[in-house]
């Protein structure tokens, strides 16, 4: 059975990319990216950014590769074609509208929540074009709190779902994250689980990181011990290297395997 690794799924902060290493991406996993992408391999970024500030950070100096796709937001899937990244308007529109009458269903509530929140924690609360309610803690602590009572509300509303990456947070419909959009794509390649791997390092990964989506599953040493023990506990390889240097070494670690 043909299980080579046919997609490649990379979180972007803290996995890829580390801001203060230069270049933020290494070269030997740009030269890696490449090579496979030449061979055929396809490689999306699955991201929590939005796509300007994605662009802004992928066309700094030294990066020279380019994502077949992306996922933003955890949510929306877009293709390259040449230069520049199209909407998968298939997939976007519809979550687009579940998520626009999510919304609206908690519209009420959100003065209450954000009351509840300011009571206890300074904490910076604010709108934007993908969720009612975005929030960045002033620390992982405050955020542990924070994120329990907004999933104790979410249990009350169906489908809303929190995602949470270190100290932001925001709503989304729980049909949609990192692994239900890889396994869109994974889906629109003719592909299997058995022929993705994915690597992140934060709690926002966690839906990719699973057997469901991504029989290869990786994380960087730099990725927080909940990551870690998920790749562990599905028998994924934890690198001793942080942030690309880590996707790097456990692309190799794959390809090596799955060779002999
Ligand atoms: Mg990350």
């Amino acid at each position: 059975m043909d299980n080579s690794i046919q997609l490649i799924s990379t979180d972007f902060d803290g996995t890829l990319f580390a801001e203060f290493e230069n270049p933020p991406i290494p070269l030997p996993l740009q030269d890696l990216l490449g090579g496979l992408q030449a061979q055929g391999v396809k490689w999306v970024i699955n991201t929590g950014r939005e796509m300007s500030s994605l662009m802004e950070s992928l066309a700094g100096p030294g990066i020279e590769v380019q994502p077949d796709y992306l996922v933003l937001v955890e949510r929306e899937i877009h293709q390259r074609h040449e230069a520049r990244y199209i909407g998968l308007e298939e997939w976007n529109t519809p979550c687009h509208r579940l998520h626009g009458a999510l919304f609206e269903r908690i519209h009420a509530e959100l003065p209450r929540l954000s009351a509840w929140i300011n009571a206890r924690f300074r904490a910076t609360i604010y709108e934007d074009a993908y969720s009612p309610l975005c929030l960045i803690a002033h620390n992982n602590g405050d955020m542990d709190a924070i994120h329990a009572f907004l999933e104790a509300f979410c249990r009350t509303v169906p489908r809303l779902s929190v995602v949470r990456n270190d100290v932001y947070a925001r709503f989304c419909h729980d049909a949609y994250n990192k692994g239900t959009a890889l396994a869109e794509l994974t889906r629109r390649l003719g592909l299997q689980p058995r022929h993705v791997f994915a690597a992140g390092d934060h709690l926002n990964d966690l839906p990719m990181l699973s057997p469901a989506y991504a029989a290869a599953l990786a994380a960087p040493a730099n990725a927080i011990q909940a990551v870690q023990a998920a790749v562990r506990r599905h028998q994924g390889f934890v690198s001793n290297y942080p942030h690309g240097h880590g996707v790097a070494d456990a692309i190799k670690y794959y390809l090596a395997d799955r060779s002999s």
